[in-house]
């Protein structure tokens, strides 16, 4: 084997039987830190590394050292204050770096490596034998994993008495040292950590947190699944139970939003009970099930609520396990906040086939308050941010958020080859409804105007207010024909808009321009601003042309 003689300090044998002695003191260790320093132990010596550490996942999504042996004589280098690597990062180096075996293996000559070891993420280590494979940048990378959240450390070694690039056989010794470690590492959580509170808040630590976090970003309704779903996943996967299901009130409704450890059948009938009632769901959730907040259903001491059925069988549905929880019991914790119903988490079918303790209740509890607090800021932020984009006397897009979405809207209708359609409206003589009637009447216009407006078009089209009384629409897949005579509909239906107090017909003058799929490729944006100008030059020519009427940019 040639693998053999590339390491010439140890043998296959006596390496293994190095790890596999090590690992049995692994187990006995109780401290987390002294585990650690075992393992870097280890591996430097089965594997003749100069020196290894271990970098673990800290709430801030940073890997940092928490454990370091260095075996070699008179070097004298702590690095671990100075490093700190980004997952970010991590996922840089991972993708320029080569895989052998799970381990990874990052050449020190790499451009983007010199980058990263700039910004402290690479650290320039101290090695013995140059010019070789392990340059002082160079990096051999072990990952830690776990389920569910996955990757949670790294096995660093560095600077190997021969020099030479890792072989496939070193890298598969290290990744099974590599899983003990990590075996080891979670067995003393679970026994340090010991109560189900504890063992939620790890789970939920790096997943919810990193959504959290992730609060400042657009996409809110995808981030608020994701918070869901990594909730329910997480009570599956630490909480202590097979099944998670989660629902969110909309009104007197409670949608089902996330599920966790049901079957596609299962999901099926979730799917088809959604959503129920509030009404219906008060049926599991009665004053004498109540433990601490929550409430324990019982099948055979409560009969099932109407409405309920799809709920109750999928969750109660355990086959062939005979155990009793599957079949009798189901946990509903509130989500609340300040006192607010917002949502439920229900479980079913406990680990250990016992009902749910105190204990595991309160822990569930701590999750839901959690799923609470994010709920509401999510709801509370997408309030903000309707405010911010829309016009608040017409509710229409102001003439900022028009802008933003522009891009998404008309790049998507050029990308598929569609002709894009300016309609630029203005009212008529408005400034008289305004003298001879007040400002209050003027605006009651320009509302009545907006909501015909939308009336007549498509949930496709857009329609912003862009200044007082002036609206823009942006229409895709249109030629002129079609624009104009949109164009003269709009003009019909707001001939028709009846304000209190106002006497005259109200009228409007609409500039149209259109760019066809085949005109020259802009940017969305500048195609758009093109387009905008050319209809409100339109405009201004059907309003020297006497109002009331459409005109085409020509
Ligand atoms: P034209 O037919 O040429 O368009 O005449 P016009 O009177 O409509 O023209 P102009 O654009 O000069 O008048 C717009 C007026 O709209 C001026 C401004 O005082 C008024 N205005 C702008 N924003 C608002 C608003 O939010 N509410 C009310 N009531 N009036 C507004
Ligand atoms: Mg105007
Ligand atoms: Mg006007």
């Amino acid at each position: 084997m040639e693998d053999k003689c590339q390491h010439a300090d140890y043998t296959v044998e006596g390496a293994l039987g190095a790890i596999l002695g090590a690992v049995r003191s692994f187990a006995s260790e109780t401290k987390q830190d002294e585990l650690l320093d075992r393992v870097c132990d280890t591996t430097c010596d089965a594997l003749d590394f100069g020196a290894v550490s271990i970098a673990l996942l800290d709430e801030d999504e940073c890997f940092r050292i928490k454990a370091r042996t260095d075996r070699r004589k008179g070097v004298d280098w702590t690095p671990e204050s100075e490093f700190r690597l980004p997952l970010a990062d991590l996922n840089i180096l991972f993708k320029i770096g080569t895989k052998i075996g799970d381990a990874i293996w990052v050449d020190g000559r790499n451009e983007m490596v010199t980058r990263l070891a700039k910004r402290g993420s690479v650290l320039e280590k101290p090695v013995s034998i140059q010019p070789s494979a392990w340059l002082s940048t160079s990096m051999l990378i072990v990952p830690f994993n776990r389920s569910p959240e996955g990757l949670f450390g790294l096995l660093l070694p560095e600077d190997p008495y021969d020099g030479r690039a890792p072989s496939s056989l070193l890298a598969l010794l290290l990744s099974t040292l590599a899983s003990f470690a990590s075996i080891s590492i979670q067995l003393l959580e679970k026994r340090s950590y010991g109560d189900a509170q504890q063992r939620i808040l790890y789970a939920q630590r790096l997943r919810i947190a990193r959504v959290y976090r992730a609060s400042g970003a657009v996409q809110r309704a995808g981030q608020l699944q994701e918070m869901l779903q990594a909730t329910a996943d997480a009570v599956t996967g630490a909480g202590g139970f097979r099944k998670a299901v989660i629902y969110l009130r909309e009104g007197e409704l409670l949608e089902l939003r996330a599920t966790s450890g049901v079957t596609a059948a299962e999901a099926g009938d979730l799917d088809s009970g959604s959503p129920v009632s509030l009404a219906h769901f008060a049926g599991v959730m009665q004053p004498q099930m109540r433990i601490s907040r929550s409430y324990l259903f019982d099948k055979h001491r409560y009969s099932i609520p109407r409405g309920l059925e799809p709920f109750i069988v999928a969750l109660g549905r355990m086959a062939g396990t005979g155990e009793p929880f599957g079949v009798d019991e189901i946990l509903t914790v509130p989500i609340t906040d300040q006192q607010k119903l917002l949502g439920v988490i229900s479980v079913a079918g406990p680990d250990d086939g016992e009902s749910p303790n105190l204990e595991q209740i309160q822990a569930l509890e701590f999750f839901a308050d959690q799923a609470g607090t994010a709920v509401s800021q999510m709801v509370y932020f997408d309030e903000l941010k309707s405010l911010a984009e829309r016009d608040p006397l017409t509710g229409l897009f102001n003439r900022r958020s028009f802008w933003n979405i522009v891009d998404q809207v008309v790049s998507s209708a050029r990308g598929a080859g569609l002709s894009v359609a300016a309609l630029f409206v203005d009212i008529d003589h408005f400034k008289a409804v305004n003298d001879e009637l007040g400002h209050a009447v003027g605006d009651s216009v320009i509302k009545e105007v907006a909501k015909a407006l939308s009336g007549r078009l498509r949930s496709q089209d857009v329609i912003a207010r862009f200044g007082g009384e002036e609206f823009v629409v942006l229409v895709m897949g249109v030629d002129v024909s079609q624009a104009t005579s949109l164009a003269e509909s709009l003009r019909m239906v707001v001939s028709a808009v009846e304000v209190a107090d106002l006497t005259g017909a109200l009228t409007i003058s609409v500039g149209v321009a259109v760019a066809e799929s085949k005109s020259a490729v802009f940017s969305a944006h500048t195609l758009v601003e093109e387009l905008i100008r050319k209809a409100d030059a339109a405009l201004y020519r059907a309003k020297v042309f006497g109002r009331n009427r459409v005109e085409v940019y020509r």
